[in-house]
């Protein structure tokens, strides 16, 4: 049988499901994520699965030319949008820039039920539906084969994704249709449980006794920095609050529920494995220091001549570019992997026990016993760790 990447190795980016030519492999499972499963009646063992599988295969970056990346700030300049966006709004002013040129445009979207998963579309109002990160792992199922037929039938493609969901695309993608498709990343430090998601839409829903029908993430009320939640119900109603006020995002900043196989990605290295990669642009401000940040920036990069071509023209785009050094050095906390091997498998560890315990007894009882910070539990936190500097206690 072929080898498939296992629940350690597994990134979900459906890689395997996409090039499977008998539709043989599913990705099933009821825990946190599911994970690619074979159907032996009917695979014919042809291995295109394994040759997708960046886990399998060990790694990618035999695969990626030696273009320079050029590194820009930048933001959107129409103020509305930016602000809805969850940087500097980049991702929105590149789609647009597509649409306006006859292509299509691909991205996370949440759905009727706010599960995240990913469109295709080339009408105006999918620029509202994929704006904003959406913490939560997208499925993918299926959209990469509708990509397929649109460039097959001479369309073009602006594709917005993470890393390896990126890759996969290109993977699934014949020879000859790649450069029909403009792939840009996220920079992407893991992606959190679906079903963890929607188990706090759930309970969400039931205390407030109305449907949620939005969510932001990231809302910028208080300024691009500020790490706020908003939820929006069905009577129209919205409550804002701190991250670290809110359960979903605390066990986010936890990594209490990333997929496990992100704290080993392959594809978090300077070398980036799409034409264009999207970021917060933190620590912008060691770089520039009177830049306005209060409304989000974003940092660009261009990987490839096909990225670099596109960002020359897009209208609602204000790029300015910087030294990859310096971004690099002194910017961008994050951008690679910095934690030691021993961290991450002490973050793995209790990342595992988590879920082990959410299996046996669910989201309610999780929440109770990993609760988020309350206002009070807040002060107390912030006193302790004064009087730590201090040195006293
Ligand atoms: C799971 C995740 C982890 C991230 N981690 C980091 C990080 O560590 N450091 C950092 O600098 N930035 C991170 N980001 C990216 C960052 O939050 C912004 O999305 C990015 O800067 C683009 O913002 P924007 O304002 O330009 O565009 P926006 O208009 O906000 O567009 C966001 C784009 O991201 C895509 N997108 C949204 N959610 C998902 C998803 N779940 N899966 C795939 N694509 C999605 C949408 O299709 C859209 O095109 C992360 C995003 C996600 C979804």
């Amino acid at each position: 049988m072929p080898e498939l990447a296992s629940h350690e190795t597994c990134l979900g980016c459906h890689a395997c499901e996409a090039v499977c030519p008998t539709r043989s492999i599913t990705f099933q499972g009821d825990g946190f994520f599911t994970y690619p499963h074979i159907d032996i009646d009917t695979c014919i063992q042809c291995g295109k699965c394994e040759k997708a599988c960046t886990s399998v295969r060990g790694g990618y970056e035999k695969e990626l030319d030696d273009v320079s990346q050029t590194f820009y700030c930048a933001y959107n300049s129409d103020g509305e949008e930016r602000a809805k966006a969850t940087s500097g709004g980049t991702g929105g002013a590149l789609a647009k820039q597509a649409l306006s040129k006859g292509w299509m445009v691909c991205g996370a979207a949440f759905d009727e039920g706010l599960r995240v998963k990913h469109i295709l579309s080339d009408k105006e109002d999918i620029l509202d539906k994929i704006r904003g990160s959406k913490y939560v792992q997208s499925d993918v199922t299926g959209v990469y084969e509708q990509v397929r037929e649109a460039v097959k039938g001479d369309r073009q493609v602006l594709f917005f994704g993470t890393p390896c969901q990126c890759q996969a695309l290109v993977a699934s993608l014949p020879m000859a249709q790649r450069a029909s498709v403009l792939t840009c990343a996220i920079i992407c430090h893991g992606a959190n449980s679906p079903k963890v998601w929607e188990d706090y839409v759930r309970h969400e829903e039931q205390k407030v006794g109305k449907k949620l029908v939005g969510y932001n993430f990231r809302s910028k009320d208080k300024g691009w920095g500020a790490y706020r939640s908003a939820l929006t119900f069905q009577n129209g109603t919205t409550i804002r609050r701190p991250a670290w006020n809110d359960v979903f995002m605390t066990w986010f900043a936890h990594d209490y529920d990333t997929q496990e196989a992100c704290f080993h990605c392959p594809y978090r290295i300077e070398k980036r494995v799409a034409d264009l990669t999207i970021g917060d642009f933190w620590g912008v401000e060691k770089l520039f220091s009177d830049v306005p940040t209060r409304q989000g920036l974003s940092v660009l990069i261009a990987s490839t001549d096909k990225g670099k071509d596109f960002v020359k023209d897009v209208p609602q785009l204000v790029l300015t570019e910087v030294d990859a050094v310096l971004v690099v050095k002194k910017a961008l906390k994050g951008y690679v992997e910095q934690r030691t091997e021993e961290k991450r498998q002490a973050i793995i560890q209790r990342r595992k026990t988590f879920e082990e315990e959410y299996a046996q007894h669910g989201y309610d009882f999780m929440a109770a016993k990993y609760p988020a910070q309350t206002y009070w539990g807040r002060v107390v936190h912030h006193l302790r760790f004064r009087l730590r500097q201090l040195g006293i206690g």
